[in-house]
């Protein structure tokens, strides 16, 4: 049974962990990052917890897969732009390969999630899958024919800014009108706090008895994606609105992958996926509305099973199927 070591780097903590080749954890590890701009430092702590991880089993590690944050250049290690640690244009691999004397295998963060739900989690034995985080944002990693789909300059997946007609909302990109400024966690609340202003102009006594006002305490700021699921649940009107628009929209932007890649299942995680059936079932119907007739309708929607440890397992898949002697990463990943 080989053994290797998928790391997770977050841009507040980074997580570790030893894994066998079935993706059972041996041991697991974590350390802080929250670093701006500091490489050398992050460097020593990939390094340290590395170390750790090794010590902490009698197996031989043979190989370390590392999830990045942010656009990364998997072939040469170099992080391209990553945001949550200030970092661009960054050699990762040359500095952590010293200090570590393993072979090296490294990815983008969403694409190491995704190889961890196709290999060990809600995805397993299936070779066309699409895994679609949603969180703060919303992402897409795809698995083809049993590979990792990464576009010609590494920039595939970015469902969440494609342009939703008729919607206005200015995205964090830059763009206006991205899915992602409904299909978020970020969305829910925009639109929520939205729905909660206007009942509060027009009928601002009954506003006040409305679950998602109670829930914020007076404070709108304080809403969260969260609260307003726990509001659907309680009846809250303005909530439920607010989910009907959310889930309609995420099945919307579902049927599209649906209907150009035809996989066979489409795997929702991330922290709004919390939700399950509250989310999945309305995203379901809402993508067979959408989805073109022809066989689509076959494509299995389902929540993602690894919540987030996929990053830290799919980090080791990386691992485990690339070459140890060349560093060359084999083209199907997916068995
Ligand atoms: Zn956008």
């Amino acid at each position: 049974m080989r053994h290797v070591i998928g790391l997770d780097v977050g841009g507040t903590t980074m997580k570790g962990a030893v894994l066998d080749e079935t993706g059972r954890i041996l041991a697991r590890g974590s350390r802080e990052t929250r670093l701006h701009n500091n490489l050398p430092l992050l460097i020593e702590r990939m390094a340290d917890l590395i170390e750790e991880l090794q010590k902490s089993v009698h197996e031989t590690v043979e190989a370390v897969g590392v999830g990045f944050p942010g656009p990364f250049d998997a072939a040469n290690g170099i992080s391209i732009h990553s945001p949550n640690l200030s970092l661009r244009q960054v050699d990762v691999r040359t500095p952590l390969a010293a200090a570590v004397r393993l072979p090296l295998a490294f990815e983008n963060d969403l694409r190491t999630a995704t190889l961890g739900e196709a290999v060990f989690g809600a995805g397993k034995g299936v070779s066309h899958m699409t895994f679609i985080p949603i969180g703060t944002g919303i992402g897409m990693g795809n698995i083809i024919e049993g590979q990792l789909l990464r576009g010609a300059f590494g920039l595939s997946g970015e469902l969440g800014h494609i342009t939703v007609p008729g919607n206005t909302a200015v995205c964090n990109c830059g763009k206006i009108g991205c899915v992602e400024t409904v299909a978020s966690a970020a969305g829910i609340v925009r639109l929520a706090k939205e729905g909660l202003q206007r009942a509060m102009e027009e009928i601002p006594e009954e506003a006040q008895m409305l679950p998602l006002v109670q829930m914020a305490g007076g404070d709108l700021e304080r809403l969260t994606a969260q609260d307003v699921a726990v509001a659907v649940l309680k009846g809250d009107p303005i909530a439920a609105e607010t989910w009907k628009e959310v889930c309609e929209i995420t099945g919307w932007a579902v049927s599209l992958i649906v209907n150009l890649f035809n996989p066979q299942m489409v795997v929702i995680g991330g922290g709004v996926s919390e939700a399950g059936d509250l989310l999945i079932d309305p995203v379901r119907r809402s993508v067979k509305r959408h989805v073109m007739k022809a066989g689509h309708e076959n494509t299995r929607i389902v929540r993602a099973s690894l919540g987030p440890d996929a990053g830290m397992l799919g980090a080791g898949v990386l691992a485990l199927r690339t070459d140890i002697w060349s560093g060359e990463s084999v083209t199907r990943l997916v068995e």
